[in-house]
């Protein structure tokens, strides 16, 4: 990576269906470049991916046939690093509770729950304390919402409300259940470009300390 690069790495925001250009906005705001994945080959050169919210089984659908959700799998596993929000956060489990099989990315070593809190709430907005990126809590809101039923060792739960799990980061990936691009609070995403950088930084250092070696 580049010096330029790690410094506005490029983060490809999948646009197969769902919230794109918000999550675009907020990307620019903490200084990102960005470019639209619609297709394997738009995976080549990203510094990190975000995944939107939608709907997981329209994206699971299409992505599968097109081959897309391999393409995603093989790069994430790699380390790509990775951003996802609702449907994001659902494509990115390695397994759902109590719903049938649907296609999905996996790797990150939790469990979903769909639509978990209930008909009644299927929307709403709540305060969520975020402690990772500090003081005051982010607004979250929560659309048809997943929460995390079950993480494993890998994985840090960043969030939490009403009793569940509703964000979390491993080494590669951060999840939530709401919708950070919908306000203007920006923390999450400058937390998950933060990351992006540091890893680029860190990539430079290898290349340079080989180099150097030679
Ligand atoms: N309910 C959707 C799903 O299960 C997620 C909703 C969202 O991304 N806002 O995929």
């Amino acid at each position: 990576m580049s010096a330029e690069q790690a410094s506005r790495p490029r983060i490809g925001v999948l646009a197969v269906q769902g919230a794109v250009s918000e999550h675009e906005d907020a990307l620019a705001d903490v200084g990102a470049r960005t470019s639209r994945v619609r297709a394997a080959d738009d995976l080549q050169g990203l510094d990190g991916l975000v995944i939107p919210g939608g709907e997981s089984t329209t994206f699971g659908l299409v992505a599968g046939e097109s081959g897309l959700l391999d393409a995603l799998r093989a790069r994430i596993d790699d380390g790509l690093p990775v951003l996802g929000t609702c449907a994001g956060m659902i494509m990115l489990a390695d397994g759902i509770a109590g719903g049938g099989p649907q296609p999905l990315v996996g790797g990150m070593d939790i469990v979903v729950r769909r639509n978990a809190w209930g008909r009644q709430v299927r929307s709403f907005e709540a305060d969520v304390a975020v402690p990772v990126v500090g003081e005051p809590p982010m607004r979250g809101i929560f659309i048809r919402a997943p929460w995390i039923e079950s993480a494993g060792p890998s994985v840090e739960v960043i969030a939490e409300h009403g009793g569940h799990a509703v964000a979390a980061r491993d080494a590669t990936r951060i999840v939530a259940a709401f919708h950070p691009e919908l306000t203007g609070d920006r923390r999450l995403h400058r937390m998950f470009v933060d990351g992006v950088r540091e890893r680029g930084a860190g990539q430079q250092h290898e290349e340079d300390t080989v180099v150097g070696a030679q």
